[in-house]
């Protein structure tokens, strides 16, 4: 393998002082070196071509012993010199102090086509930053993060990617509910790829530690590699950095809401500054469009992270980015202004974004009251989100009948004939402004914004199950598919259809936990 290796992140800001890996408080440092924690047995499970060409790695070179290697943890690639980085973060709404990478070790950055990238092992072993735990991961949380993530870009939603999934012929002992049944899983390692993996946290810790010197380089370092357009770093830049960050947070959740993504985990530390999706664990996909609805069990009571409150914790998290970043700007009122924005930036946002899923153009004559009408009926009478709207594509305004019929296949709800009434009204004001409105690529564009096929949660199981029997085939069929989601790929409609009866309350179906 022939990289360009950068070590730009590294070079530039100050490291921590002590090299030894061992678990600690982190002062004055953005990093910390680290090697990766060779493991026994790798083996390559799944690579994803095109994420390789991004970084410049040659096909043949996928094939080599070095490419296992480098991305099992085993070899240190040259001039190199891997790193955890050092974070803070607000969990569930409280401060939780230092964090950090405690199971993410960063290869190197690479630069390929003008693109900065940085390659990052999930799971290759313990950093200064790991805290209690032991810095690995299991198969079953890697192969969701991998399939998702590939998901989630073919998707074109903003996120990180993955270049391919190792398992490392080592146990991992893990306790998946939390109620002391610890067993022994498959060890495995995903190579995560992004231009940063900076997240909010990453200021709020320096703040945090009255670090304000290396806060300032690390803000000045973000602008000059990832909003260079910004221009030079002083007040104003620092001003329009979190405007810029809050634009693309705002447009992040409307994107998770676009196709049905419920995050789980909207913690600060999981906010990129890039406006990516980031760390992929107890996450889900809306079936039954219940805003309500968390995937992630520790989050079971409050539903912080709930789908219908996704909007609302980002601008809370944007709150703390933008008093982390404060101390440099001193000025509160151009901050406030930007927060103070954001509330109707995203109801404008949501509005049009659901008028694309509807196919409707923004002339008032669906107004957002009768889109919160609509997503109550949507959710009362438990309609399969995914289908409901790749569907509505093939209406008319005319065959209300034929159309009545799928939806009342599309419901999860028992007592569906009791919404038919409301569900019939509704095709009939719909189909009056469709008919008014005629638009040419309607179908085109429904087509374009609802995917047919998402990772619902029992395919990601589905696949995990086989996996864990040493039948990887799954994994490479679901990541084949959701490579074309909005593609009608007819011999894979299998995959296109309402959740099975048995996975409602199965665990990694319906809900899962932290434990990965
Ligand atoms: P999360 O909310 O899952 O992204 O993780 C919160 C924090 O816990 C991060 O600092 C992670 O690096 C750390 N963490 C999660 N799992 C492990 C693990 N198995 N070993 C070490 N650190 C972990
Ligand atoms: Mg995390």
């Amino acid at each position: 393998m022939q990289l360009h290796i950068n070590n730009a992140f590294t070079e530039s800001l100050p490291a921590d002082k002590i090299s030894d890996n061992y678990v600690r408080q982190v002062k004055g440092a953005c990093f910390s070196f680290v090697n990766p924690t060779p493991c026994t047995e790798p083996v390559l499970l799944h690579i994803a071509p095109d994420v390789a060409e991004n970084v410049g790695i040659d096909p043949v070179d996928v094939e080599s012993k070095q490419f296992l290697d480098v991305f099992s943890g085993n070899e240190i690639y040259p001039n190199s010199k891997p790193y955890a980085m050092c974070y803070g973060g607000h969990q569930f709404g409280h401060w939780a102090g230092q964090l950090g990478d405690g199971r993410a070790i960063n290869l190197f950055e690479t630069v390929h086509n003008g693109k900065p990238w940085t390659l990052q092992l999930k799971g290759a072993g313990m950093t200064p930053y790991s805290r209690h735990a032991d810095g690995l991961a299991v198969l079953r949380s890697s192969v969701r993060e991998y399939l998702c993530s590939e998901a989630m870009y073919h998707l074109g939603v903003p996120t990180t990617r993955a270049l391919c999934l190792v398992s490392t012929g080592d146990q991992v002992l893990r306790d998946v509910m939390y109620n002391g049944n610890a067993q022994n899983e498959k060890g495995a390692i995903v190579c995560r790829v992004a231009p940063s993996f900076i997240r909010f946290g990453n200021f709020q810790i320096l703040a945090a530690n009255g670090d304000i010197d290396i806060l300032q380089q690390l803000v000045d370092y973000t602008i000059a590699n990832f909003f260079p357009h910004l221009g030079v770093p002083n007040k104003e830049s620092y001003i329009q950095l979190i405007s810029e960050v809050a634009d693309r947070t705002i447009n992040l959740i409307v994107e998770w809401e676009r196709v049905g993504f419920v995050h789980g985990v909207m913690n600060t530390d999981n906010m990129s500054i890039l406006g990516l999706t980031i760390d992929y664990g107890p996450y889900g996909w809306i079936e039954d469009y219940n805003p309500d609805w968390t995937p992630n069990t520790t989050d079971a009571r409050d539903k912080r992270y709930r789908f219908g409150n996704q909007a609302n914790i980002a601008i809370w998290n944007l709150y703390q980015l933008a008093n982390a970043i404060y101390p440099i700007i001193n000025e509160a009122e151009p901050l406030e202004n930007i927060l103070g924005r954001l509330r109707d930036q995203y109801e404008t946002a949501h509005y049009k974004m659901m008028l694309k899923k509807l196919g409707l153009e923004d002339d008032g004559q669906f107004s957002p009251n009768n889109l919160s009408d609509f997503e109550h009926l949507l959710s009362k009478s438990e309609m399969d989100m995914t289908l409901f709207f790749r569907n509505l594509a093939q209406y008319n305004g005319k065959n209300n009948f034929e159309i009545l019929e799928t939806l009342s296949e599309y419901s999860y709800a028992n007592n569906f004939d009791q919404y038919l009434g409301l569900w019939s009204n509704w095709l009939s004001d719909y189909g009056q402004i469709i008919i008014n409105q005629n638009l040419q690529n309607r179908t085109e564009t429904m087509n374009a914004t609802n995917p047919k096929y998402v990772l619902r949660n029992y395919m990601a199981q589905i696949a995990i199950d086989a996996a864990d029997k040493g039948d990887y085939s799954v994994i490479d069929e679901l990541y084949q598919l959701l490579m074309q989601p909005y593609a009608e790929q007819n011999h894979m409609s299998k995959w296109a259809s309402k959740r099975p009866e048995w996975a409602l309350n199965k665990v990694g179906c319906s809900m899962l936990s932290c434990s990965s």
